[in-house]
């Protein structure tokens, strides 16, 4: 099973909705340059519900990349997942800092020009993060040695938030040094400053190189490059508004929540994929798990897990259960004779007979050891059990295997019988031990036959403590 995020092939489906989905980008863009720069009516919630969203979805993925660093030692992950904290920490700042959110000027102590520049280190970051994550890619493509986990996860995920706080400091107490770009609601200045020229080319460096080195053909690769394109669609479309609150700036800010979600959306999207196939997995493991390798049918482990819980449901019930024990007759001698391949073949035919020969779902057939099996009937008296024993008996004599050796020349079995009557239950190891014990004497009274136990007839009745067995003789 593939338990990778990060080497998920990308299906025809994925292509098609991340074509989809960029297309989309694409056309509201277009749509939306022309109008960018209207104003619209200011909404107050707008902002804090934005970052919100932005924040919750940009710092899960940075939590779900860093689990997949972990599981996988994939640097790649690691210096994504510091990518997406970069950003998450950073956008929770700026709103903070946002006039007008938490305070008129904003918290922090912040400046006029704060919230403009924490945008510029997030817009212009975040890309940069994500070249140094594919660089990180082609430069260490193998897992990290595990003792080296630890500290590369605090370089690659540390490393990015140390320098959003930096830079958000910078931004909120550092303001007064650097260019200014806003006045008032405008931030026009930003357009033609060589940051704002810096954030275009960055967040279009970022997708090319990512498309050019991995041409996407993972699902991760796949959906990053639909982010990078969004958060390209969100720069342009930021940039062309020049306002606060114009229809260009809310369409922007709608596309940093789409540019930070589509990642969130296929990590999760793909981690109930694992589960299901996990899921099934571990179904396939557990029956793989419970079968004898050479038979085909159960085996002795799954019989001593099933057994004491089919009795237990049969007490509850008030119901009997029967076992038989099956064993093959002079196998020893089938080997010597015929050699250990064959007899593993006469003993995987003897296993189909058996199976194919019991009527009834919650009936199983398991290999005990060696040539012996035994048998669990649910809901079975001691007379269908003899019934039942009597035809497997026979179903193996069908098969005909040559057994030159024996009385009958092929193979046969001997078959204990023994059952927990309704009102009075047995203990499962007695059940067995008599099961056992029937086998024995059946074996004793000659082989090739059924014997069926029979409990002690009570003692003021008959005056015997002996117990009884009829024995089917073939
Ligand atoms: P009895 O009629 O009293 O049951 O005699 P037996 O020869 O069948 O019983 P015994 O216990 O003396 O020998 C069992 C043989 O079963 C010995 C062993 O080589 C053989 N056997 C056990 N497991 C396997 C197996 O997986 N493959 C093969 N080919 N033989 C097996
Ligand atoms: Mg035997
Ligand atoms: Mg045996």
């Amino acid at each position: 099973m593939n338990s990778s995020i990060m080497s998920l092939a990308v299906s025809r489906h994925h292509r098609i909705a991340a074509c989809g989905v960029a297309g989309l980008i694409l056309c509201v863009v277009l749509a939306v340059l022309p109008v960018a720069s209207l104003a619209a009516p200011k909404v107050a919630a707008f902002l804090p519900l934005f970052a919100m969203a932005v924040f919750t979805t940009e710092g899960l993925t940075a939590y779900l990349l860093w689990t997949q660093f972990l599981i996988t030692r994939g640097p790649f992950l690691g210096a994504l997942a510091g990518a997406y904290g970069y950003t998450a920490v950073t956008v929770a700042i700026q709103l903070l800092v946002f006039p007008g959110v938490f305070s008129p000027t904003g918290l922090l102590g912040a400046g006029p020009q704060s919230a403009v520049w924490i945008w510029a280190f997030w817009h212009g970051g975040s890309p940069v993060l994500i070249l140094a994550a594919l660089y990180v890619r082609q430069r260490f493509p193998n897992p990290l040695p595990r003792a080296k986990l630890r500290l590369a996860g605090f370089v690659l995920v540390g490393g990015p938030v140390c320098l959003s706080l930096l830079l958000c400091t910078l931004a909120i107490h550092g303001a007064v040094a650097l260019p200014q770009l806003v006045d008032s609601q405008s931030y026009q200045r930003l357009r033609h400053s060589p940051s704002g020229i810096g954030i275009v080319v960055l967040s279009a460096g970022a997708l090319l190189y990512l498309v050019n080195t991995t041409r996407l053909r993972t699902l991760l690769e796949l959906w990053l490059g639909v982010a990078l394109f969004a958060g390209f669609g969100d720069v342009i479309v930021t940039l062309v508004a020049n306002e606060r609150y114009s229809v260009g700036w809310y369409v922007a800010r709608l596309e940093s929540v789409l540019a930070s979600s589509t990642v969130l959306g296929v990590l999760i999207w793909e981690i109930s994929h694992l589960y299901r196939e996990l899921h099934a997995a571990n179904a396939r493991l557990a029956e793989y798990a419970s079968r004898d390798g050479l038979t085909g049918i159960f085996n002795r482990r799954y019989f001593e897990e099933r057994y004491p819980v089919a009795l237990a449901q049969a007490n509850m019930a008030q119901r009997a259960l029967s076992i038989l024990m099956v064993d093959i007759d002079h196998f020893k001698r089938f080997n010597d004779t015929f050699g250990h391949l064959h007899g593993d073949e006469c003993l995987a035919s003897v296993a189909g007979a058996l199976q194919a020969d019991l009527p009834r779902n919650d009936d199983f057939v398991a290999r005990f050891g060696g040539e012996e099996f035994v048998i669990v009937l649910p809901d079975c008296e001691r007379e269908m059990a003899a019934r039942i024993a009597d035809r497997l008996h026979a179903a193996v004599a069908r098969l005909g295997v040559a057994a030159p050796f024996t009385e009958v020349g092929s193979v046969s079995v001997s078959i204990g019988v023994a059952t927990s009557p309704p009102n009075e239950p047995i203990p499962a190891a007695e059940l067995l031990a008599h099961a056992d014990a029937a086998l024995y004497r059946a074996k004793e009274a000659g082989r090739n036959r059924v014997n069926v136990w029979h409990p002690a007839p009570l003692p003021h009745t008959l005056g015997s403590s002996a117990s009884s067995a009829s024995v089917h003789a073939h």
